[in-house]
């Protein structure tokens, strides 16, 4: 299970706590102590495929940080999933739940898959098997994954009631983002783009923006993505350029979100239609790849689909001035001062993304008491939750005269650092406190 040093995705991760630590009140100890996860599981999951073949996968569940509450995080299935990424994710998202003040610590898994390329029941089987791999480690007081990349409620669904079945116990609270019928909760498919919808919100009050004038291109238009491309449409945001796996379409006057998300969703393919009234048509839109999309002369940038979309190699061309990361990691830690000394505003993704962990939070609260809340409810203490921690982080980031980046990590090693001196710390036993 050794990694690449020198690549290393989770090294890299820590150089950023380096970088903030400086401006948070927080000992040594504690960040020696978030440079090792506190457990890590590696499982095979042996699958029956419909040809009547045995396939084994292999997959990782990683439990970061446990000072604030119980572990929480994704489940990703991807071909390029691995533990050193796994890790990483991990410690995002326990700096992601402390930056949103939401009592869990950081856990993330994965396993190594295409799920393209797998029938409905074999990735049944494939995610009952994994919950069967990981049953000991999870738990709704423990640790409680939650959808990522190529998962979906439905996923979320089959590994409830796997979890369920193999403690006898009905138990909704051990992972969120379930189906509404399972006691998933409203308002949590949409909450990733939504949250990072009011931190654009809370910029275009602080910059004075004039929505119409602002012209968006978003990477990656699936779950999140779409969402968050959708509330900006509504208001008059001028998204010009969408893109997914395949590639990108961009027109200078803006697509109509709606029909775009309609085509995508039952064609499976990004086709530019436009909508009058009821009636949708073609319209003519410029083919560009997914390099080309970043370095589009726009003026916000939503990097929504997987990590390292930005390195040193295209950062220089990155012409927005403000880049929103809704996908975990998209820029290196290399091209962040490359955007830096650039002057680029990047809402970092352990602020911009956190609405999908909040609302996951609200989940499991509303699992634990058994009263469920209405859609209206949840959005409001959502954008409460968002915009109170916005501004938190931009007042840091103000004082300190730091990037957004750094002022996220220092507001969460603050409340990181706040539980652990409350547990006792080494200046605690040594009686200088
Ligand atoms: P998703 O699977 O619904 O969508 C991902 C999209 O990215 C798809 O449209 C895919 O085609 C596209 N894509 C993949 N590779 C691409 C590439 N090289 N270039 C352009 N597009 C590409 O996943 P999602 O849930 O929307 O997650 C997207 C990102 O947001 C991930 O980084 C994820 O970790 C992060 N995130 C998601 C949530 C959530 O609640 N969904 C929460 C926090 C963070």
């Amino acid at each position: 299970m050794s990694e690449p040093a020198e690549d290393s995705i989770f090294e890299k991760a820590l150089k950023r706590l380096d970088t903030a630590r400086k401006y948070a009140t927080i000992d040594e100890e504690t960040i020696q102590r978030m440079q090792h996860p506190i457990q890590m599981l590696h499982v095979s999951i042996p699958v029956r495929m419909d040809n009547g073949t045995l396939k084994i996968f292999e997959g990782y569940r990683v439990r970061h940080d446990a000072t604030r509450g119980p572990t929480k995080g994704g489940i990703r299935f991807h071909p390029q999933v691995n533990l050193d990424e796994v890790k990483a994710l991990s410690l995002w998202m326990t700096c992601k739940c402390a930056v949103l003040d939401i009592p869990y610590g950081g856990a993330k898994g994965g396993v190594i898959v295409n799920p393209k390329e797998l029938s409905p029941m074999e990735l049944e089987r494939l995610s009952r098997g994994f919950i069967d791999k990981v049953a000991d480690f999870i738990g709704p007081d423990t640790d409680i994954p939650a959808p990522d990349v190529y998962t979906n409620e439905r996923i979320m669904g089959w590994m409830m009631d796997e979890y369920s079945t193999i403690t006898r116990r009905h138990s909704p609270g051990v992972i969120t983002g379930k189906p509404i019928a399972l006691g998933g909760s409203l308002g949590r498919s949409a909450a990733t783009g939504r949250g990072a919808y009011y931190c654009i919100k809370e910029l275009e009050a602080k910059r004075n923006w004039d929505p119409h004038q602002i012209r968006v291109a978003v990477q990656g238009f699936g779950n999140a993505g779409q969402s968050v491309a959708q509330l900006l449409h509504r208001d008059g945001y001028q998204i010009v350029a969408v893109s997914d796996s395949k590639g990108g379409i961009h027109r200078k006057e803006g697509f109509d979100i709606p029909s775009l998300m309609k085509t995508k969703n039952e064609s499976r393919v990004l086709k530019a239609v436009y909508c009058e009234g009821s009636v949708c048509e073609a319209i003519a839109a410029d083919k560009i790849t997914n390099e080309e999309l970043l370095e589009l002369d726009v003026d916000l940038l939503i990097p929504a689909a997987l990590e390292n979309a930005i390195t040193t190699e295209n950062a220089d061309r990155i012409q927005a001035n403000v880049i929103v990361e809704v996908a975990n990691g998209p820029v290196t830690l290399e091209a962040d001062e490359v955007l830096d000394a650039k002057k680029k505003l990047i809402i970092p993704d352990i602020l911009a993304n956190a609405g999908g962990v909040t609302v996951s939070y609200f989940e499991w609260v509303q699992n634990r008491c058994g009263d469920y809340w209405s859609e209206e409810k949840v959005n409001t203490r959502l954008e409460q939750a968002m915009r109170q921690q916005f501004e938190v982080v931009y007042q840091l980031m103000e004082q300190h005269q730091i990037s957004m980046r750094t002022a996220a990590y220092a507001s969460a090693l603050n409340r990181i650092g706040a539980a652990v001196a409350a547990t006792g710390t080494a200046r605690y036993f040594s009686g200088q406190e």
